[in-house]
């Protein structure tokens, strides 16, 4: 793991050692501050642990205050992030009221002017100072401090072995973020209040710009692959260009920027984000199905379908699971769709059914601890298997047994049922 410091941001801590925080960014107009105290809430409740709001210009900045007092209506304390492009030390000035609520300050060192550009970055430290805040030193390639670049340009011109156009652009991403962090604690910002980030949207530059940049700083790395898309194209380069950079202890924060399809759920950044991160074994957020794909072995839909409602039951249930059940996050569970892998994979996980394939014999042996418990028959499988997940779900994780996770609950055995593929027609309940 990387050593960093820990920065404060509205109590949630970054860095440090503390597990990675998920952030988010909402969409809507920050100067509509109810539809934007409503994506805030979406995106707190789905899990986002910081959320990002754009301070674009004044009527976004005079609408900070109504934006928090609707968000405390609503319960939600989510710490808000302003993210301020061009006229952050104009609008942070002249909203003393929205400066001295936001929990931190999004700056984009290529976006705070050009002949006044350290002024005016310094007048924004300057406000994070008087107001406790800390500062995100956001650089993003697309917005990247055009000057500085092109003096690093020529520079490398006259080098007698020049470096390749990209690399002096990966050198100038992390350059102009490590030197606008200088130039904050120079104004006088403790290196406690500054995160850092270096943004672009190629999945191998972004794994090479941060491992560049981490070994050079200590302050909280937050990742992210800008611009990234939207889908499965958005959700795969991601996981792709985040993935490494996590298990090799980069990163402290994340923010997945999926591109929403047209009245799309906004929600979606945080579940990948939580996915990637429960993936990887960083931190779980909710119990994970394993499904196999299923082939020419389940031809109906009974498979998939039980699949989906297995995952969407574990889904309904958690609010209340997570408030009763500690370490419930880490359970994980099995549908499998025939014999081949279905007794293994079953048993592997903490709670497994194997459904019967084509011609195999009807019935479906459930695994709790990778021991055989039973085999369901007829028509209520699904209904029993959740049954027998309601309880395993309150014998191992209830406050009875000591506040959840403290092992398995029965020893691994080899099942004593033995379960063959058969020839004895259609499974059960299709
Ligand atoms: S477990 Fe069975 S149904 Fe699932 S993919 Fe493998 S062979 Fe096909």
């Amino acid at each position: 793991m990387r050593k960093t410091v820990e920065v404060d941001i509205g109590g949630v801590k970054v860095g440090g050692g503390n597990p990675v925080v998920v952030q988010s960014m909402t969409n809507t107009d920050t100067a509509d501050p109810a539809a934007t105290a409503a994506q805030v809430k979406a995106l707190a409740d789905a899990g986002s642990e910081i959320v990002r709001v754009t301070v674009n210009n004044k009527y976004a900045a005079a609408a900070v205050p109504e934006l928090f007092e609707r968000l405390a209506n609503l319960g939600c304390s989510v710490p808000i992030v302003g993210d301020f492009h061009y006229n952050g030390h104009i609008l942070l000035r002249d909203f003393p009221r929205a400066a001295a609520l936001l929990h931190k300050y999004r700056i984009n060192p290529g976006n705070v002017g050009t002949s006044r550009r350290d002024e005016n970055f310094q007048a924004i430290i300057r406000i994070a100072m008087e107001n406790g805040k800390a500062v995100r030193i956001g650089v993003n390639w697309g917005s990247l401090d055009q000057r500085l670049l092109t003096r690093m340009m020529d520079e490398n011109g006259r080098l007698a072995n020049p470096k390749d156009a990209g690399d002096v652009l990966r050198d100038c991403i992390v350059e102009s973020a490590t030197r606008s962090a200088e130039l904050a604690e120079e104004t006088g910002l403790g290196g406690d209040r500054i995160v850092l980030s270096a943004k672009v949207s190629g999945v191998r530059d972004l794994i090479l710009v941060y491992r560049q940049l981490a070994p050079l700083t200590e302050y909280p790395l937050h990742l992210g692959l800008t611009e990234a898309g939207m889908g499965a194209k958005g959700i795969v380069a991601t996981a792709a260009a985040l993935s490494p950079l996590l298990i090799e202890g980069i990163g402290d924060t994340i923010r997945v920027s999926l591109t929403p399809r047209p009245s799309g759920d906004r929600t979606e950044e945080v579940r990948v984000a939580q996915q990637i991160l429960q993936s990887l074994e960083i931190r779980s957020f909710e119990p994970q199905v394993t499904a196999c794909p299923g082939c020419g072995r389940t031809t109906s839909t009974f498979f998939q379908e039980m699949t989906e409602d297995i995952q969407g039951h574990i889904r309904e249930r958690m609010p209340e699971w997570r408030r009763v059940y500690p370490g419930v996050e880490d359970l994980k569970v099995a549908v499998m769709g025939c014999v081949v892998n279905g007794p293994g994979e079953s048993k592997h996980a903490d709670l497994g059914i194997s459904l019967p394939g084509n011609l195999e014999e009807p019935k479906a042996p459930v695994y709790v601890d990778g021991s055989h418990l039973r085999t369901l028959k007829g028509d209520r499988i699904v209904e029993e298997f959740k049954e027998i997940l309601g309880d395993y779900v309150a014998r191992r994780y209830g406050r009875s047994r000591g506040g959840g996770g403290e092992g398995r609950l029965s020893p691994r055995r080899e099942p004593t049922e033995a379960v063959s593929a058969g020839n004895h027609g259609t499974r059960p309940g299709v």
